[in-house]
């Protein structure tokens, strides 16, 4: 974090040290308002509140500045003037050590010519066509956010609906769907949604500042401002932190239900929300779960995302966790055989970021064994990534002890050849759940119950007909598949 108190004296001792060698008209027109943003022993940045500040001081009175710094610090700097014209902080960057900056203008950057301190050369990276996309929080990975294109995101029939409303939202930002909310289990492809959005609107688009954050970093930063002690200081980060998030054109907020039952983020968020969007910039949130699911999520909130477009991505199926799996690793370039696709696909399926996890390591595994991808490589690699998921073959014992309970039927008559009225039915229903909750083929699943398919097939038609008709039964069924599930 910036250390403002360290700041602020230097800030004072380096305007006093000018003062002391320039007339006092001069100083009072070009340092009266002077700040420092931060010092390093390469670089001094500066801010000034008008670009006519700026160009003088460059042009003219810089040598003032390098020399104060040479006087105090024994320190010989370049300088950097960024000007707050507009009254807009344009590009706020908090590095993670001490040595921080914070960019007010992100255009002086570019300037050519201007120096660019060495830690902040990969920021560039992230500006095209003047754009800003600001990040917020140290743990963000800035390559990493770059690589999560709309190119890279394999779609299927869990995420299209997502996926679309992603690319319309970033062709017709605030026009089309404003605010914009996604939700879905975790490793589903939220953020890289998000950050797909915020990559493809700042291609299209110039001039445009873009800032991704999200619940909880937002918490912290207003229970950062809200924690000084002394009035002053307090309400100038108060305001920096609003301006922050209100002088954006696109706001991006992921998993926004960390704000659940935090009243004075809420409150603050409910205003930085009715800014943006009375302002006409376009909101982006995603969650965990529904709006309404936020439990004490304020009503007014609620409402105003609800307001928008809300979608949301599933897990995915196993056509889904094929295509992915193949696309990942034709990306990293490593071949896997297919019957080790299949295996992989089966066995992991509800997380994306676990199925990226197992091919990487399988990559590892092959590399370090020196060897070809194999199915026992396979097994062996990802048995700890299997024993937090479940494999299959566990939901399925599950969903048999569960029937067998809840419909006294004897377990191992459920895969019998008995046709009694009773079993029968648990039969269809353990085949109904089967389908339901894994995505084991008729023909898989026939396997399990010593049936063909078409048997399987009726299996379910019969029961699903039933559930329609029979909400006892179809709750039961309900909760059968979730505890199988869990
Ligand atoms: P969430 O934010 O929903 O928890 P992430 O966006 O972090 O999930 O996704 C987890 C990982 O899975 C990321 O590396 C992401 O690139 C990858 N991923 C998720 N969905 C897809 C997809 N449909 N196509 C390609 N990669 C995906
Ligand atoms: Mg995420």
């Amino acid at each position: 974090m910036v250390d403002y108190n360290a700041l602020n004296e230097i800030t004072q001792n380096i305007k006093a040290d000018i003062k002391k060698n320039i007339n006092a008209s001069a100083y009072s027109l070009w340092f009266e308002s002077m700040d420092v943003l931060k010092i390093t022993d390469l670089v001094i940045a500066v801010s000034v509140h008008t670009e006519v500040m700026r160009k003088n001081i460059e042009s003219k009175y810089k040598n003032y500045i390098i020399g104060a710094v040479k006087n105090l610090y024994d320190l010989n700097v370049q300088v950097i003037i960024y000007s707050t014209q507009d009254g807009k902080i344009q590009k706020e960057r908090i590095d993670a050590d001490e040595r921080s900056l914070i960019i007010r203008d992100i255009k002086e950057i570019e300037t050519p010519g201007s120096f660019i301190p060495a830690e902040n050369r990969e920021l560039g990276e992230f500006i095209t066509n003047n754009n800003t996309f600001g990040l917020d929080g140290a743990d963000i990975n800035r390559h990493t956010s770059l690589e999560y294109t709309f190119d890279n995101f394999v779609v299927g029939s869990s995420n299209r609906l997502a996926y679309k409303a992603c690319t319309v939202v970033a062709q017709y930002p605030a026009i089309k769907y404003n605010p914009f909310f996604i939700y879905g289990p975790s490793g589903l492809g939220k953020t890289h949604l998000l950050y797909s959005i915020a990559n493809e609107y700042t291609q299209r688009f110039k001039n445009v500042r873009v800032l991704y954050t999200n619940g909880e970093e937002f918490t912290n930063s207003l229970i950062n401002s809200l924690a000084e002690k002394e009035r002053h200081q307090k309400q100038q980060y108060l305001q920096y932190f609003r301006e922050k998030y209100r002088s954006c054109d696109m706001l991006l907020i992921d998993d926004i239900q960390f704000i659940e039952g935090k009243d004075s983020t809420q409150e603050e968020f409910f205003h930085t929300f009715n800014a943006l969007y009375t302002a006409g910039k376009q909101i982006i949130l995603t969650s965990d779960r529904p709006p309404r699911n936020i439990k004490t999520l304020e009503d007014r909130l609620t409402s105003r995302f609800e307001s928008g477009l809300i979608v949301d991505i599933q897990p995915p199926d196993l056509e889904l966790r094929i295509a992915i799996l193949k696309r990942k690793s034709e990306d990293m370039g490593i071949k896997v055989p297919n019957d080790v696709l299949f295996f992989l696909a089966e066995n992991i399926s509800s997380n994306i970021r676990q199925i990226e996890g197992a091919i990487k390591k399988l990559n590892a595994y092959s590399y370090l064994n020196n060897s070809g991808i194999t199915l026992e490589l396979a097994k062996s690699s990802i048995a700890d990534i299997l024993s937090g998921t479940e494999p299959i073959n566990v939901t399925v014992e599950k969903v048999m002890s569960l029937i067998s309970q809840a419909f006294s039927v004897p377990q191992d008559e459920l895969k019998g050849r008995k046709r009694t009225k009773e079993i029968a039915f648990a039969r269809n229903a353990a085949i109904y759940i089967i389908r339901k909750i894994t995505d084991l083929s008729l023909p898989k699943i026939g396997k399990i119950f010593g049936r063909d398919h078409a048997t399987i097939y009726s299996a379910i038609n019969s029961i699903e007909e039933e559930t329609k008709i029979n909400a006892p039964l179809n709750n039961q069924i309900e909760e059968i598949a979730k505890l199988a599930k869990s």
